[in-house]
């Protein structure tokens, strides 16, 4: 028996093997979890495909989460195919990569907007068409990262929309609670992803994190698995509303002599 045996889980934003989803996949598979991918355009299908294939997932459904009826769409393939479900991983955020450089007040009107829509809104959106078909004793969990609560250079628009999905974390924890359902974060470390990719001067970041951080090293896709794994399971039964830092403890460090 693993820990999420039993347990029917979405994993939304894989787009290859460095993604933090696949660290979440991986640990979920360990622990007996069945699961369903969500992809978005061709390229990112490629890749998921033979990443679901070396777990023995075939539930593949295409998602945009700037979009309604593609959410409406994968609910009903979700019903169909499962009835009822667990677990939703939201590790989705995206931003134009020239909104995540230089000063943060040359942001523009529709750099905002798409932000919020896809990095921010998205979580609430998927929340409230999966909301009839999510168990008692159910859990969503989204990312985060640190630049919501203190300024990170060029990460920009995104730590607005970070600070806004963090509340919406804490009000989704409390509409779903009745139901047992619950709904928390967690504020990962630097990894080297893809949407990391994006954003000005990440190698800089990552080439210094390990020289403060209490560990003295990186987190991995591996490291954030683990932490979703336990947020997920019956062990974090009365967790919810909360933020989980797996920073390798990053954030409790202000100057380093
Ligand atoms: P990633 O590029 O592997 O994953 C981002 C995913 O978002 C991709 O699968 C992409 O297809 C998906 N996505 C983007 N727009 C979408 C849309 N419109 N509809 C559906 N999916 C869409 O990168 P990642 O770093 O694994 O990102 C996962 C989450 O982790 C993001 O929310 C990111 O902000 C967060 N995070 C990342 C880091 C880091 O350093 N990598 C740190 C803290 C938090």
């Amino acid at each position: 028996m693993g820990l999420l045996t039993g347990k029917r889980a979405l994993i939304m934003g894989l787009a290859n093997d460095n993604s933090i989803a696949w660290g979440i996949s991986k640990a979920f598979h360990a622990e007996g979890a069945e699961l369903c991918f969500t992809y978005v355009g061709d390229a990112i299908e490629k890749r998921v495909r033979p990443l679901a294939a070396s777990l023995g997932v075939d539930f593949i459904e295409p998602c945009n989460v700037d979009n309604d009826a593609d959410i409406d769409n994968l609910m009903v393939a979700i019903k169909n195919r499962w009835g009822t479900f667990d677990i939703i991983i939201h590790a989705i955020g995206f931003a134009k990569k020239e909104e995540l450089a230089g000063d943060y007040l040359n942001v523009t009107r529709e750099g905002f907007r798409i932000a919020m829509d896809i990095s921010v809104y998205s979580l609430t959106a998927v929340v409230k068409a999966a909301r009839p078909l999510l168990n008692n004793g159910g859990s969503v969990l989204t990312l985060t990262y640190h630049g919501s609560q203190q300024v990170a250079q060029n990460y920009n628009v995104m730590g607005v929309a970070k600070a806004a999905l963090e509340a919406s974390v804490r009000y989704l924890a409390s509409d779903l609670g009745p139901d047992n359902i619950r709904c928390n974060a967690i504020s990962a470390g630097p990894i080297r992803t893809l949407a990391a990719s994006g954003i000005s001067g990440f190698k800089d970041l990552l080439k210094n994190f390990p020289d403060v951080a209490p560990l003295r090293r990186l987190v991995t896709q591996e490291d954030v698995g683990n932490m979703a794994m336990f947020l997920c399971s019956d062990l974090a039964s009365a967790t919810t509303g909360e933020i989980i830092y797996v920073d390798a403890g990053f954030r409790n460090v202000s100057v380093k002599i």
